[in-house]
């Protein structure tokens, strides 16, 4: 038993000299000290030796084991710094090699110029608020001082949503963000100073209209709301988002939703309003001014809508287009609108 035991010892010590791979170390080590291997059968024999013997064969086998072990630590230690040496090997890195930048996009225009104006309205107290982009007719139409038969509606290009119509008419891709004027009323909390974003839909497409676009819609309901206020959020925005040079007039027009209505104009940052440069027409605007939008005081009847008194509550409101406002300030005189979207990186990843 004692030759059995050193003649396993020389065989271990041979077999792992064609070991390559800690892979194949392990299947050895199993093979030879696992508890079914070569060892622990050999050492089954000690159970009919007397007890001299044992101890003899004890000692040996002691040494044998420590032996064995002292094998495949080598090995294993000679098989990890080589390992270790190729990995080093196959991900050398050259520390003065010049670097690789990464390349960092940034969000889109559109969304640029939705946080711009978010930030701008909110240092005058409104809040961002969020209204359905797919309405009741109710609340796109009716609510807002045009009911089903009225010729305004027509001007809208709307989207109808094929269904049945409900308690509050047809359903309708909202074509303006005002829809969510009532909606806002109806939350029942006042003073409201909201300025609203969202998606609107029109049946229009060409170099100057999108069928979906962005419109900002603010909205102030409260005791004492005055086309003065209005005026100086309008020359608040106006001086923020285009430059501090920049004024505003307000034009009459006429809108269903508020009375009195007006266009708002910027003035031209080309001409800083005079409508001429070195005595000649200017090309961008017209005498002058830019237009950006619609706004007015919200009509008693839409103030009424919202479950108010308007003798009790006023208010005034005015909704932009987003890409359009956007465009007036980077002083882009783009031909085609419509590649704001088309994700040509050549064109957005100019700003
Ligand atoms: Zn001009």
């Amino acid at each position: 038993m004692e030759n059995e035991l050193r003649q396993l010892l020389a065989e271990v010590q041979a077999r792992l000299l064609g070991v390559n791979v800690l892979a194949d170390l392990e299947v050895v080590r199993i093979e030879v000290l696992g508890r079914k291997g070569k060892l622990a059968e050999l050492l089954k024999g000690l159970a009919v030796l007397d007890i001299n013997e044992k101890k003899v064969i004890g000692v040996v086998a002691n040494e044998v084991k420590m032996g064995i072990e002292r094998a495949f630590a080598e090995v294993e230690d000679k098989l990890s710094a080589a390992a270790v040496l190729a990995k080093n090997e196959s991900e050398w890195l050259d520390m003065t090699m010049p670097g690789v930048t990464p390349e960092v996009g940034h969000t889109h225009l559109t969304t640029q110029a939705i946080e711009d104006i978010t930030n701008i309205f909110a240092h005058l107290g409104f809040v961002r608020a969020r209204h359905p982009e797919v309405d009741w007719d109710y609340y796109a139409f009716e609510a807002m001082n045009m009911p089903s038969d009225h010729p305004a509606r027509d001007d809208w290009e709307t989207f109808f949503v094929k269904g049945e119509k409900g308690v509050k008419g047809k359903m309708v891709l909202t074509p303006h963000t005002s829809n969510g004027q009532v909606r806002e009323m109806e939350k029942g909390v006042f003073p409201i100073r909201m300025i609203s974003i969202g998606k609107c839909f029109r049946r229009q497409a060409d170099v100057r209209h999108l069928p979906s676009f962005y419109q900002f819609e603010g909205l102030v309901i409260d005791k004492k709301a005055s086309v003065t206020e209005l005026k100086g959020v309008c020359d608040y925005f106006a001086k923020s988002y285009f430059g501090p040079d920049r004024v505003t007039r307000l034009r009459p027009y006429h809108f269903r939703f508020t009375e009195p209505s007006f266009e708002l104009d910027v003035s031209c940052s080309v001409c800083s309003g005079t409508g001429k440069v070195d005595g000649v027409k200017c090309k961008l605007c017209k005498e002058g001014w830019l237009e950006l939008g619609g706004a007015g005081m919200v009509h008693p009847n839409v103030i009424k809508a919202g479950g108010l008194d308007p003798d009790e509550y006023s208010g005034f409101a005015f909704g932009w287009g987003v890409e359009r406002t956007m465009m007036m300030r980077a002083g882009l005189n783009i031909d085609d609108i419509r590649i704001l979207y088309k994700n040509d990186l050549r064109f957005i990843r100019q700003f």
